[in-house]
């Protein structure tokens, strides 16, 4: 049938390549703007016109949060022994190697201490692109000994959780870092030491059902799937269709099971006066000049209201 065949070249098959270089412009899955990535990175990955939140790496939110973007790195060269010697569509050996290479990171977490508007605190920060964010015996282990290190030194521990749950590839392993990881953070508690935890797109899975959901302050970005089994998991098992917006932030503060949700480019002001009404420490010195990348307009030195 000579009729579908196309016999025509396709319009634009000749168009000269295009002289914008790849990963220049990123356009808003949101509103759909372009966007300069150079514009992207100075409002802390966040779309100017709509506020929608790009995914972010560890490093990068570290440097967020810490003052002058300095910390001190701890337990970098831990690393997963492929405990199980497993294998899915391909070895569980590989899967770490391709992403060790690809993240120049040994596993899915960087735990760093620093100051945070000059407040001394311990910061475990999750990465998504190793292996989904996802919690094996390295981030289990990384994860209590900052918490043991905030005990230690008694300073605020901040978790940033980015992750799709427990790492499946290490079994019943990964499971138990959830129990770990909850009885060092009750060790926490007892001694008085706060303990914030901060959930960005996504956090689901294990890491929802344990530490993301223990802060003493549970603080969200904006439309974030925070959830424990996906939606689409929950409708086939209940049968029955889930409300607009089921397992966002918004949603979920709502319903309590969040304190507050907050912008990317307010998260590192906010938390530091956080920090400090837990601390029991007087409010921060007036800045004279803020960084000319922070939209937020400098805040009057909050009253210390009990
Ligand atoms: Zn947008």
């Amino acid at each position: 049938m000579a009729w579908f065949k196309k016999t025509r070249k396709p319009i634009g098959s000749n168009e000269k390549a295009s002289r914008v270089p790849e990963g220049l412009w990123i356009k808003c899955p949101s509103c759909s703007r372009a966007i300069y990535h150079k514009e992207l990175i100075e409002h802390h990955q966040v779309c100017a016109k709509c506020g929608h939140h790009f995914r972010m790496t560890a490093a990068d939110r570290l440097k967020l949060l810490f003052d002058h973007g300095r910390w001190t790195e701890h337990d970098a060269s831990l690393r997963s022994l492929d405990p199980l010697k497993f294998t899915d569509t391909k070895p569980y050996r590989t899967r770490l190697e391709t992403s060790i290479k690809a993240t120049g990171l040994n596993d899915a977490i960087i735990v760093g201490s620093g100051f945070i508007d000059e407040v001394p605190a311990v910061i475990a920060s999750m990465e998504y692109t190793f292996i989904g964010g996802s919690m094996g015996v390295v981030v289990g282990e990384k994860i209590t000994r900052a918490a043991e290190r905030a005990l230690g030194s008694r300073c605020p521990l901040v978790v940033v959780s980015c992750s799709g749950g427990a790492r499946m590839m290490e079994g019943a392993l990964s499971l138990m870092q959830m129990a770990k990881i909850s009885a060092a953070l009750g060790r926490l508690d007892r001694a008085g030491v706060p303990f914030v935890s901060i959930l960005t797109d996504p956090t689901t899975g294990g890491v929802t059902a344990s530490f993301a959901m223990l802060g003493d302050l549970n603080i969200a970005e904006p439309n974030a799937l925070i959830g424990f089994a996906g939606p689409r998991v929950i409708e086939q098992t209940i049968r029955q269709k889930l409300p607009a917006g089921f397992q966002r932030s918004e949603f979920l503060v709502e319903k309590g099971f969040l304190d507050l949700i907050v912008d990317r480019r307010e998260l590192k002001v906010t938390l530091a006066r956080s920090l400090r009404v837990m601390m029991g420490l007087p409010p921060a010195a007036p800045k004279p000049a803020p960084p000319a990348t922070l939209s937020a307009a400098p805040e009057e030195a909050a009253p210390s209201g009990g």
